[in-house]
């Protein structure tokens, strides 16, 4: 379970992370006044092989969406558009097309003079979904639900471990040795939660009652019991880039009915990148419910009711014990490393260019 208020709640006891420097280079050229390009070079690839694909680019003023320039790729993807003349801001949109089809999502980008070169421009391709007989806009529509209007995303890079809590500090539930290795089987296995690091071996620190307080990678925060409703679960703070897994006996949403099997939370940054993880896990644990906390925890996603559950863990009730095919396809786009965060789903699985 998890809700976006949680998110919002958790955000203020975050340690703030130094941005990652991913501000537009644009901004150094704003105190040598204005910058005009009017060359824009670089390869269509597809996000989930990276490999070239040859498609149709359009360029647009920025300011009026008034198409300057159509082109289709070379068969290896590559494009090179010269515009007739100088312009300080434009937007370009991109999709693969073969032998006449398309074959993916318009893919749109805002560019400046300085990101014009040699750019890498990775659409979402759509044959399976085809092949598969799922609906373009049914897809489009569940990563909107699922993502929540903007993506949230790990540096994968900056992951430290997954920390397995020995005994909860608040309730004194205990995961065993058993259940510990069961976790950390289904974290490295790159077709279950591995997929979502995408197939990075992960380092997993399985606690026991011997762990020193140094090892640890959480705080450890009690509240009093009239205060131990909803807040209880706050009382376990993850470590910058870490992810803790506990067990819990019973919390007491202020708004989720019942008591959850489980929770998965992502705690997000001033940037929208997700720097910190906490899953709270009751009784006994099961594969599906674990790959559902995870994909909460690792792609920030929220639940989403448009496609079945036998394509996704995030339709409940969860009936998969592994990340689905809708999973994998929303995993590789939140992990798609040109998708930036807070970028929007419209500019990723576009149905239609601005001008057709
Ligand atoms: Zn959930």
């Amino acid at each position: 379970m998890q809700k976006s208020s949680l998110i919002s709640k958790l955000k203020k006891s975050l340690i703030k992370t130094a941005s990652l420097a991913l501000l537009l280079s644009s901004i150094s050229f704003a105190s040598c006044g204005n910058v005009y390009f009017s060359k824009i070079s670089g390869q269509l690839q597809d996000n989930e092989t990276d490999s070239e694909r040859q498609g149709t680019v359009k360029v647009y003023d920025s300011s009026n969406k008034k198409l300057l320039k159509e082109i289709m790729t070379d068969s290896n993807g590559e494009f090179n558009v010269s515009l007739g003349w100088f312009y300080q801001k434009l937007i370009l949109q991109a999709r693969a097309i073969k032998e006449g089809e398309s074959t993916s999502y318009v893919r749109t980008i805002e560019i400046s003079p300085a990101d014009a070169q040699d750019l890498t421009v990775r659409v979402v391709p759509y044959e399976d979904l085809l092949k598969k007989k799922i609906r373009l806009e049914e897809f489009v529509d569940f990563a909107q639900e699922a993502i929540g209007g903007w993506i949230r995303k790990w540096n994968l890079n900056n992951i430290e471990g997954v920390e397995i809590i020995y005994k909860n500090p608040f309730d004194g539930t205990v995961i065993t040795k058993a259940q510990q290795d069961f976790i950390e089987k289904k974290y490295l296995d790159s077709e279950n939660i591995g997929f979502f690091f995408e197939g990075r071996k992960i380092r997993i620190q399985k606690d026991d009652a011997s762990t020193k307080q140094s090892e640890k990678h959480y705080s450890w925060k009690p509240t009093s019991i009239r205060e131990r409703t909803f807040d209880m679960i706050k009382d376990i703070i993850p470590d910058k880039n870490w992810i803790v897994i506990a067990g819990f006996k019973r919390i007491i949403l202020s708004n989720i009915d019942g008591n959850p099997a489980g929770v998965g939370l992502s705690m997000v940054d001033k940037d929208s990148y997700i720097n910190a993880g906490m899953i709270y896990l009751r009784g006994i644990i099961g594969a599906g419910l674990l790959s559902h906390e995870s994909e909460h925890t690792i792609l920030g996603v929220f639940h989403s009711k448009i496609l079945p559950p036998e394509l996704t863990l995030m339709c409940l009730p969860i009936k998969l014990d592994k990340p689905g095919f809708a999973d994998k396809k929303l995993a590789k786009i939140v992990n798609e490393t040109t998708y930036m965060p807070r970028e929007k789903i419209e500019d990723i699985l576009g149905m239609d260019f601005y001008s057709e």
